[in-house]
């Protein structure tokens, strides 16, 4: 049997007492270690890690914590061959694609961490300045952000074991919020792992960082007013999430990161082989290729203007072909695998579902798989799909395929092509390519309300850009509408959902006395 995975609880690592669920590598097939939750005292947790993690970390400054951050990625770095291993091992990614996952989380935390050093040695915030109540100066209204004195709830998905991980941790933990993850299921050994070597690092106060793996039975039911929840997963888990009786009736705080159907659009003005229009050919290629298209942000939909519908598909089509798909151990190999046979299934049944609505214009099945054996590897070929009258298309505006698909459409004049857009009804991130600084401008805060990001590409910062679906901790993360309505990152407003909002009203030397 294999290893069975510890939880860490109540500060201290502790085994599921049931016979537990299998995790296994998607490229060979073969089971990797098994995760389980069952028996935890899980009151008793969430109980130690709001007393003790919560009392510990509130006691010190942002600055300390800030530090306590930076003696973690030291920690994460030491152990990064090891995060390399796993990642490969249980996730199927190729080396890029791990160190998206490994390097970007490390990386998000360093940025807290070096958020702390600036916030300095307090242990609140003050939110703007103190206004006057009446025409007398002697009173009047400071706001202040003190630390949630509950714990924070991170139920992840599958992708982003790691970045998951420490782009909500970074925050909570720099804000004085203790952190209880739990991992999903099918990918947990590497969150697991991360935690159990900060925890055996000594250096987070006990009960500081937590990990449930396994079944979420009886998370939600541990939640209490003051703590606050944030989860990344489908939107259908997200409904049972805001429904939950504990979240109801406490008001709990919670913030969702669910799909989205990301756009790119390539404005008109631009020539076919002109550099706006290889940028988009070739960021479409990556987007869809990175981390086998399991990204949240990656981009689904592809506009371009209707003249240039024929050109586009063979560019992006031509970058796809080069894609070598297969086992990541294999050096030449750029493509690794889904995260599982479940994924797989999911990711064939969307696909033949958007195939009754558009055209295939580059064929994932072409692409034979290298080193890894198509009846056991849960990997799959770049698709790039065609929907020539996209108005009559909803499916392909509507249906997220969580892999390595998008489709290409073509729009007639700008109003059309952001109605396109807009169809995708709240998106974590659109995508722009042009060379008009005027036109780019005013199309992405046309596009503002209804994305949490929107990623300009213009031939001036071809090689700076960093990416339509890479998250960045100084940018916000998260989307209106179907993408959840959540927000995350964005520098030091993530702090604000760690943190609560109080008005203080009094004489003015009483409020001197916050700063
Ligand atoms: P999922 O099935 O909703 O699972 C997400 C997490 O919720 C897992 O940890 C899962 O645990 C847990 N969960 C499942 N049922 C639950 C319940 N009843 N109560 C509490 N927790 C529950 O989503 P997924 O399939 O793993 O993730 C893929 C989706 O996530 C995609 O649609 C993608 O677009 C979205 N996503 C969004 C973002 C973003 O930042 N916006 C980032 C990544 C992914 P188990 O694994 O144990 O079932």
């Amino acid at each position: 049997m294999s290893e069975l995975l510890l939880n860490h609880l109540a500060g201290r690592p502790q085994a599921g007492t049931g016979a537990g669920t299998a995790l296994f590598d998607p490229v060979l097939g073969t089971e990797l270690a098994r995760v389980d939750a069952g028996g935890l005292d899980l009151a008793g947790g969430f109980a130690f890690a709001r007393a003790e993690g919560g009392r510990a970390l509130r006691a010190l400054t942002y600055a300390q914590r800030g530090a306590l951050l930076a003696a973690v990625v030291k920690v994460l770095q030491a152990n990064r061959d090891r995060y390399d291993e796993i990642s490969t091992a249980n996730s199927g990614t190729v080396k890029n694609d791990t160190a998206i996952d490994v390097d970007g989380g490390i990386y998000t935390l360093g940025t807290y961490a070096k958020m702390g050093e600036t916030l300095g040695d307090r242990r609140h915030l003050l939110d703007g300045e103190a206004a006057r109540l009446g025409k007398d100066p002697a009173f009047q209204s400071q706001h202040v952000l003190v630390p949630a004195r509950g714990v924070a709830l991170f139920i992840n998905a599958f992708n982003f074991p790691g970045w998951g991980l420490w782009e909500k941790a970074g925050p909570a933990l720099l804000s004085g919020v203790p952190v209880i993850v739990k991992p999903a299921t099918a990918t947990a050994w590497l969150t697991q792992q991360m935690v159990q070597d900060v925890n055996a690092a000594g250096i987070l106060p006990p009960g500081a960082l937590s990990v449930v793996c396994g079944s979420s039975a009886g998370l939600l039911d541990q939640l209490q007013p003051f703590d606050v929840v944030s989860f990344t997963g489908s939107a259908e888990t997200a409904a049972i999430i805001r429904s939950h009786p504990a979240i109801a009736r406490g008001s709990v705080r919670v913030n969702i990161e669910a799909d989205s159907i990301n756009s790119a659009l390539l404005l008109r003005g631009e020539a076919a082989g002109s550099e706006a229009f290889d940028l988009l050919a070739k960021e479409v290629a990556r987007e869809m290729t990175q981390k086998s298209g399991q990204k949240c942000t990656a981009i689904r939909r592809v506009f371009v203007p209707e003249a240039l519908y024929a050109q586009a598909a063979e560019a992006i089509a031509a970058r796809l072909a080069k894609t070598t798909v297969g086992n990541p151990r294999n050096d030449s190999v750029r493509m690794g695998a889904l995260v599982s046979r479940a994924q797989l299934s999911a990711v064939r049944a969307g696909l033949e579902e958007l195939k009754q609505h558009a055209e295939v214009l580059h064929d994932g099945a072409s692409h034979a798989l290298v080193d890894a054996d198509p009846a056991v590897a849960c990997c799959v070929g770049p698709t790039l799909l065609g929907a020539r009258n996209p108005d009559a298309s909803p499916q392909v505006h509507d249906l997220e395929v969580f892999g390595p698909v998008a489709t290409l459409m073509p729009y007639r004049d700008l109003a059309h092509g952001l109605a396109l857009v807009r169809r995708g009804q709240g998106s974590l991130v659109a995508s722009l390519y042009g060379s008009d600084a005027g036109s780019l401008g005013a199309t992405a805060l046309e596009l503002a309300d209804s994305h949490g990001r929107v990623h300009v590409v213009s031939p001036d910062v071809a090689v700076l850009h960093t990416g339509h679906g890479n998250v960045m901790p100084q940018s916000l993360h998260g989307g209106p509408g179907r993408a959840g309505g959540g927000e995350e990152l964005g520098g030091v407003r993530a702090l604000n959902f760690y943190h609560r909002r109080a008005a203080v009203q009094a004489a003015t030397p009483v409020l001197s006395q916050l700063n």
